[in-house]
């Protein structure tokens, strides 16, 4: 497929290939279900959604694994605060985030394993680490030794001199300037959820779920594991030397990671209070499809800086890519295919690809989709019956990978009846009669009639 790609384990864009030909084993850390997503998480899922698209518009065969973080000090703590049960409130801010996820048309995971779920797998891969000579208890808790892994800080290209070694940190999250032997299993506290296992009466700590989660499920050396490039480190620093240290194998070949979305310089994040969720830009107005649209337009290894302004121009470019299907599908024409109108998909699909397959350069790929609709639609009058189905096959192709037109329902949703309205309008203004009663006649046949009225027009349901 000539698909190159920024790994961040290396530092450098690589040709990509997979472990076993034609499957790919893929993870993708999934949210802390602690409160809702905000759109800068949303940023980094919409990536990963548009990167495995790609990868199945190619025909591969795709075992994607994201878990659910239901216990750690984030969830812990709101359960705390609120006086509520932690089960309550992963729940509810599970059952939103599969809520989100569909609404933003992205695809769903195969497994979506919860962290509570795979206690014992955790434990076991403790058990390995302490074996090898990884791990060391201290207290109540259990820690891995940094200074023991030779290839510690090879992700996050950390020099050896600023490792502290010896010290601990019992925390999930914490920097690159603290560089510590990090909690594997922390020791049970007042106030907390605790499991009781070999090592005690406690808990896991953050960074072990995602080791043993990927492996039980994709096995101890995988394909592709991604995230926000704040989780480079300490997280997936940490999940290498847990997974590697276990098995004493390389445990992903491409390490991926999606730049963060920001607001006014800042990363758009809870701790801020600088944020949207996607139910926040709902109520104000704004279509799901635009915010995909503006979430996966810009390459993901740029921040994107998101505004008002933005999100117009992205319903902006959404609206061309509507008009034009919707428009195409209410032309009448005569049989045949043109070569012509073939030869222009094929020239556009190979310059798609080439520009996808440069480091995943979707803003290039968006333009070059851009420049098909423009060339077709200057030979609108000129399609036959075949060439108007396959540009639509071709739409649909892309839309495989981009996502933005969700599939249409067999009552047509609000959206696209007010959109077909639109075109017969301009149909109208410009008196072509024959194009705005096609459309008309089209709406009926799916039953939806169109009244003309002196404040313009409406429409109703018969079914
Ligand atoms: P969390 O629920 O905080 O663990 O984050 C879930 C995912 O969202 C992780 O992959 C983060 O890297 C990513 N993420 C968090 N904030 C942002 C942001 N502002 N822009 C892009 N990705 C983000
Ligand atoms: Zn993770």
């Amino acid at each position: 497929m000539n698909l190159r790609l920024y790994n961040t384990l290396n530092n450098k864009i690589e040709d990509f290939k997979e472990i076993k030909k034609g499957k790919i084993g893929l993870y993708t850390c999934g949210p802390t279900v602690y409160d809702f997503a905000h759109i800068g998480n949303f940023r980094s899922y919409v990536f990963e959604d548009l990167f495995k698209r790609y990868l199945i518009y190619f025909g591969y065969n795709v075992k994607h694994i994201m878990n659910i973080t239901d216990i750690d000090d984030k969830t812990i703590k709101k359960s705390n605060e609120l006086g509520v049960d932690i089960n309550e409130i992963t729940e509810k801010y599970l059952k939103a985030f599969f809520k989100d996820i569909k609404t933003l048309n992205i695809l769903k995971a195969d497994i979506y394993p919860k962290a509570t779920e795979h206690i014992k797998e955790m434990v076991e891969l403790i058990e390995k680490l302490e074996n090898n000579g990884y791990a060391y208890k201290k207290e109540n808790s259990v820690y891995f030794n940094i200074e023991k892994f030779k290839g510690y800080g090879k992700l996050a290209n950390i020099l050896k001199e600023n490792l502290k070694t010896g010290v601990s940190v019992d925390s999930d999250e914490y920097d690159k300037e603290n560089v510590q032997d990090f909690v594997l299993w922390k020791g049970k506290k007042e106030d907390e959820p605790y499991w009781k296992t070999k090592y005690g009466e406690g808990r896991p700590g953050w960074h072990i779920e995602c080791s043993a989660m990927s492996m039980k499920y994709l096995g101890n050396h995988f394909d592709i594991h991604m995230g926000g490039v704040d989780n480079i480190f300490p997280h997936h620093e940490n999940e290498i030397a847990q997974a590697e240290c276990a098995t004493g194998e390389k445990f992903v070949n491409f390490w991926i990671h999606c730049q963060h979305l920001i607001v006014n310089n800042q990363k758009m994040s809870k701790s801020l209070g600088n944020y949207y969720t996607l139910e926040d830009l709902i109520q104000k107005g704004y279509k799901p499809m635009a915010i995909r649209y503006l979430l996966l337009s810009t390459h993901y290894r740029k921040t994107l800086n998101f505004t008002f302004e933005g999100l117009e121009r992205a319903i902006h470019s959404l609206n061309r890519i509507n008009d034009f299907t919707f428009s195409l599908k209410g032309l009448k024409s005569i049989k045949g295919e043109s070569e012509d109108i073939s030869n222009i998909i094929k020239q556009n699909e190979t310059r798609f690809r080439e520009n996808m397959n440069n480091d995943l350069n979707i803003s290039g790929a968006l333009g070059v989709f851009f420049d098909f609709l423009h060339q077709i639609n200057l030979k609108l009058k000129e399609l036959k019956a075949k060439d108007i189905e396959n540009v639509l096959a071709y739409i649909k192709r892309i839309n495989s990978v981009i996502g933005i037109i969700k599939e249409e329902k067999s009552i047509p949703l609000e959206d696209e009846i007010e959109n077909k309205i639109k075109i017969r309008e301009n149909a109208r203004k410009t008196k072509d009669y024959k194009l705005a009663d096609s459309i008309r006649e089209e709406l009926k046949e799916k039953g939806i009639i169109l009244i003309d009225t002196s404040d313009g027009v409406r429409w109703k349901s018969v079914k």
